[in-house]
């Protein structure tokens, strides 16, 4: 167990100690920031050019740490070798583009009489960013690259379980030659060093990705400063297969839209919605797919899910599982690790707390539906909007049904939901603000209008 002064990494596969590391306390905090504080105003004052320079050595120096990061990676979030090496590489992406942005972060020249009005957008200051265990690397990074890149400095509280990735991200942005402290990571507990961030006046952006209850209460204590804050929070997403889908491809497709990273993904695919003329059939094809899933030792190539985070999070996910409920099981080790194979659960009550609330493992439901008018009700019919697919070979039905879903990032004939060039969040209670994609540094900017007159002084 963790306590309060410091940190024990377990690895999900063994439940060995990987590493024990200092807990931050509220002073820790607050000492952070004055130097963030002292980091961004040097930050801010570079060339564009410079600026940029250095955000793309940072890119350099985690591609050419890839595998370290990724091996780490496994060791410390359980994920699967390939899925690691991708979140690694996603990091340098996401710096990459980033540093694209720095060159380009325009303001306006808008028509006034008598003078010239022009908009700025300033940096905000110091930007706090707090992570979730799911995707500890990729997730820090879609705060941390934009931040940085608008001339910001970032303090980084990663989650309690999975905080050495990004302690290694800060060692290479020094070692790729970013100013001291500009970028520092706060591991901690959430309710100390988290809260800490969130109530400290001079950090002036708290973006949180992480739990629903957490993130409102993140976004309450925020709103007595007038911080600001994005959140990108939990899903339920819907899977829509329509008769006119290609219903192979679609049966194909669904296991690892809800067993990668082992359910543990916001985007996660767990409310199966299948029309009902399809729907024996669907599940025909559904059993053999979800039974080859290969499930075990996260480091070895051709594993496919692996263990949860932890043993509190197996038993959240058996909470929502009877042992004799209908469906398909797949398998899992036994043993050691944090195990739970893979789950979908069929004869459900669309109501029932498995089909409406956030799992968060490899569980699921398929629920069966009429009509179109019937698919996007059920979609709908939770608090979350997230994401979401839809299977069908009519364009028009495609539209419809994207219009008529209301997520923030839906997919059709496909899973894909996140790039790091296209805009990413929730509606509903899935979130507030977007990250990534295009506008992603103006997120981490306030606009300043200027207005500069051209009548001279008065005589
Ligand atoms: P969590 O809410 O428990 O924790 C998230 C982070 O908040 C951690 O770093 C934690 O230490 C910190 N925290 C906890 N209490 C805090 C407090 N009082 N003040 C400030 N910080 C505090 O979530 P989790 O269990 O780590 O992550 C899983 C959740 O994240 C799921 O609900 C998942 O859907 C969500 N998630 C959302 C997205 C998205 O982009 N929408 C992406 C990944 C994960």
């Amino acid at each position: 167990m963790s306590n309060e002064s410091e940190l024990r990494v377990l690895n999900p596969a063994t439940e060995e100690v990987v590493a024990t590391v200092p807990a931050a306390t509220a002073r820790d905090v607050d000492e952070a920031v004055v130097r963030a504080g002292r980091a961004q105003t040097r930050w801010a004052a570079l060339a564009p050019a410079d600026r940029a320079r250095l955000l793309r050595r940072f890119a350099a120096e985690v591609d050419a740490h890839l595998e370290e990061l990724a091996r780490l990676e496994v060791r410390e979030a359980g994920h699967t070798l390939g899925n690691a090496r991708w979140e690694a590489g996603n990091v340098r992406d996401l710096l990459d583009y980033a540093s694209g942005g720095v060159e380009r972060l325009l303001g306006r020249q808008i028509p006034v009489p008598g003078g010239l009005d022009v908009t700025l957008l300033e940096p905000l200051g110091v930007v706090g960013v707090i992570a979730p265990w799911n995707f500890p690397m990729p997730i820090a990074a879609w705060g941390t690259a934009p931040a940085l890149a608008a001339g910001n400095a970032v303090i980084l509280k990663p989650a309690e379980t999975t905080p050495l990735t990004a302690l290694r991200l800060a060692e290479l942005a020094l070692e790729a030659g970013l100013p001291e402290h500009l970028f520092q990571v706060l591991p901690g507990a959430g309710p100390v060093a988290g809260d800490a961030l969130v109530r400290h006046p001079s950090v002036a952006k708290i973006v949180f990705t992480g739990s629903t209850a957490v993130g409102k209460s993140v976004l309450a204590t925020g709103s007595a400063l007038l911080k600001r804050v994005t959140l990108e929070l939990g899903g339920k997403s819907p899977n829509i297969v329509f008769a006119d889908a290609d219903v192979e491809a679609a049966a194909a497709a669904a296991p690892m839209s809800f067993l990668d990273n082992s359910g543990q993904d916001c985007c996660a695919r767990t409310r199966i919605l299948v029309q009902r003329s399809v729907h024996d059939r669907f599940l025909e094809l559904l059993a053999p797919a979800v039974a080859s899933v290969v499930v075990g030792d996260p480091a070895d190539e051709r594993t496919q899910m692996g263990p949860l985070i932890s043993a509190a999070q197996r038993e959240r996910v058996r909470s929502y599982v009877d042992a004799d409920a209908p469906g398909i099981r797949g398998k899992a080790p036994e043993g050691p690790g944090f195990w739970f194979a893979p789950t979908v659960l069929t004869g459900v009550d669309p109501g029932a707390r498995v089909a409406v609330e956030e799992v968060f493992g490899p569980v699921a439901v398929v629920l069966p539906f009429e009509d179109e008018a019937d698919a996007v009700r059920l979609a709908n019919a939770t608090d979350y909007g997230l994401s979401g697919s839809i299977w069908t070979r009519d364009v028009g039905r495609a539209l419809r049904v994207s219009g008529a879903v209301r997520a923030g990032n839906l997919s059709v004939n496909s899973h894909s939901s996140v790039r790091y060039w296209t805009p990413f969040g929730g509606f509903k209670q899935s979130g507030i603000g977007r990250e990534l994609g295009p506008d992603a540094l103006t997120a981490f900017t306030e606009t300043k209008n200027v207005f500069i007159s051209t009548e001279g002084p008065a005589q």
